[in-house]
């Protein structure tokens, strides 16, 4: 067993995490460049809002939200979003888009002055609210997948790590106040 491959360790391997449950989204396209990966984007989601480890988020990202389970569903059902990846409350991980294609998940977005941050960004939904703290076990389970992909992918750094709320500011509010950047190598200001 080498260092890369310690229990705590992720791999990559063909732009998918290894031991990681992949539902593949029908809600993505390949990248303008595959190889231009230069910006993770941090989001928080839960659904229905305030709900945790529910389906909801794995039936958003697959297009099958029963707009009858609850009121919000009707009101998201016909979005067409993903996320490369989900990070439950539990610290459970789950895939649905490959690294190098393209997930929807910024929106209309600009990180350093570059738009379209789809278009060259890995997503990665933290299930969490803008109102409470988020697990210790998902920051531990974040900085595994952060791991993994500064290592796969060399574009990419502590320093290329922007929250939804800092690419698309006014418009997002997430991960919002309670993410604690320190506890992801970060200092209070990212973007
Ligand atoms: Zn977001």
């Amino acid at each position: 067993m080498n260092s890369r491959e310690t229990s705590k360790g992720r791999l990559i391997q063909e732009h998918r995490l290894v031991g990681v449950p992949f539902i593949e989204s029908p809600n993505q396209n390949e990248r303008p460049d595959p190889s231009d990966i230069q910006l993770v984007v941090i989001h928080a989601i839960s659904l229905p809002p305030g709900q945790f480890e529910t389906p909801g988020v794995t039936q958003l990202f697959t297009n099958t939200l029963d707009p009858e389970a609850h009121p919000y569903y009707a009101e998201i059902e016909a979005l067409r979003v993903s996320a490369h990846l989900l990070i439950q409350r539990s610290g459970a991980i789950t895939q649905y888009v490959a690294f190098d294609r393209r997930a929807w998940h910024a929106g209309i977005s600009v990180w350093r002055g570059r738009e379209v941050c789809n278009d060259f960004s890995i997503g990665i939904e933290v299930e969490g609210t803008e109102d409470q703290p988020f697990e210790p076990i998902q920051y531990d389970a974040l900085n595994q997948v952060l791991d993994a992909l500064l290592e796969a992918y060399p574009q990419l750094s502590r320093e290329t790590i922007a929250g939804h709320q800092d690419i698309a500011p006014g418009r997002k509010w997430d991960p919002g106040p309670f993410f604690e950047w320190g506890r992801i190598g970060l200092g209070a200001v990212r973007a």
